[in-house]
């Protein structure tokens, strides 16, 4: 006699993105606040979620994506080079390193580089060259700003100019003090025989995208020389060619006096470098090159053929496209709407601020239907953004930030702008 089988029950139908939730809420440290939302892939500057809904990306994954998602150049690139060496340590000297380190000099100036897996450890590199720098005379301390972010490390919230990074963290480590930030006078009062380095950001990120001045960066040089003091720059955010030039300083001082000449001491840099491959480095400018000698500072993974060879491609790619040129058109044209925009709506916008692709719209003060207990209004807004169809990231509690692509298209920009406009339309209700 034939068996019967009973029919297997009806699957169960389940949003997929609750069982990733469960998958971390139940396994992974909870030290991020996450926006409700699981990804799945992207295609250029457009992302998925896992039940298939699609959204622009403002946000380059905090401004990593330097090429969109899904590139064909970098996928190339990891193709190539996993098929030939994918990792041999710093004992060995390899290609990829040597040439990346090549290409990055000649965009700065005369110096050389060291690679590190990330902004955080880009500048603890810095950091220790800074205190290597002043060790003989009893120097160690550098002096931060205000609103300033360097990373998650020990050091890197130590130099960090935000106490919510610090707290629970106590004792901090010593040798960090922050000032005001473009006020050169502060940074001069505060300067004491300890000082050995000033680290600012060419352009505040996280603290809110908040450019230097021109007057600022050329006094922190002259100041620098003056106290004899290395002037390092950390650029993980607002570098590579985010700004229209490779970094933003020299965007800020371009075509004035003394831009030309303006170099810092050291840069560190990550995030786009990479362009979503976890890499980071630090430039030091070649009087200071070897000062970090055999055996002083060292990662295992840094600077691996894999990682220098997508960090070719990627400028490789920027070049061949014209993409800080997109940056920069691109930029504006982001910048004018959103201006217009906030024109549209002053009771919901203060201005918008920035260069290139790092944009930054503040938000009014206390808008009503921003404010809820214990949630950040730039949260609340990234929130709405996203279930308008565009992703944005927050920076402190009333900017937005936009860190798109560097190939961002007009066709993108506009859908972004469109979609920004219905949401701000909306807090009136
Ligand atoms: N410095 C700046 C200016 C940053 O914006 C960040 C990260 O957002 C870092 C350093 C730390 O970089 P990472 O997260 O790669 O360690």
């Amino acid at each position: 006699m034939k068996e019967i089988v009973p029919p297997s029950p009806p699957p169960i139908v389940r949003n997929q993105f609750e069982t990733i939730r469960e998958l971390f809420t139940k396994n992974v440290v909870p030290s991020y606040g996450r926006f409700e939302l699981a990804l799945s892939h992207g295609a250029g500057s457009h992302l998925f979620d896992v039940n298939g809904r699609r959204y622009l990306d403002l946000g380059g994954g905090i401004a990593v994506c330097s090429l969109g998602h899904a590139h064909p150049a970098i996928t190339e690139a990891l193709l190539e080079q996993s098929s030939k060496l994918v990792h041999v340590s710093n004992l060995y000297y390899t290609e990829p390193q040597g040439r990346l380190a090549e290409a990055l000099v000649g965009l700065i100036g005369p110096g050389k580089c060291f690679f590190s897996n990330s902004g955080a450890e880009a500048n603890e590199g810095l950091f220790k060259l800074a205190r290597k720098f002043g060790h003989d005379e009893g120097r160690f301390e550098i002096l931060t700003t205000i609103n300033s972010f360097h990373g998650r490390t020990l050091a890197g919230i130590a130099a960090t100019g935000q106490e919510k990074v610090k707290k629970g963290f106590e004792p901090m480590t010593p040798g960090f003090r922050h000032v005001a930030y473009n006020d050169l006078a502060a940074m001069r009062n505060a300067i004491s025989p300890a000082t050995v380095a000033i680290m600012v950001e060419g352009i505040q990120g996280e603290g809110g995208v908040t450019p230097a001045t021109v007057e600022y960066l050329l006094g922190l040089r002259a100041l620098c020389d003056e106290k004899k003091l290395l002037l390092l720059v950390d650029s993980v955010q607002c570098g590579h060619f985010r700004s229209g030039c490779f970094q933003s300083y020299q965007r800020i001082l371009e075509g004035g006096p003394g831009g030309e000449a303006f170099l810092p001491d050291g840069i560190s840099m990550a995030k786009s470098l990479g362009g979503g491959f976890p890499m980071g480095a630090f430039w030091v400018r070649a009087p200071y090159a070897d000062l970090l000698s055999a055996g002083t500072h060292g990662t295992t993974y840094g600077g691996s053929p894999l990682a220098c060879a997508v960090g070719l491609k990627i400028l490789e790619v920027i070049e061949r496209e014209k993409l800080a040129e997109n940056a920069r058109g691109m930029g504006e044209f982001l910048r004018e709407g959103l201006e217009q925009i906030a024109k549209n709506h002053p009771q919901f916008l203060r201005g918008v601020r920035g260069l290139g692709l790092m944009l930054g719209l503040e938000l009014a003060p206390e808008i009503p239907s921003l404010q809820v207990e214990g949630k950040l209004p730039a949260a609340l807004f990234a929130r709405r953004m996203q279930e308008a169809g565009a992703l944005v990231i927050p920076a402190g509690p009333n900017v937005l930030r936009l860190l798109p692509a560097l190939n961002l298209t007009s066709s993108d920009a506009e859908e972004g702008l469109i979609i920004i406009e219905r949401v701000v339309a909306k807090l009136a209700a």
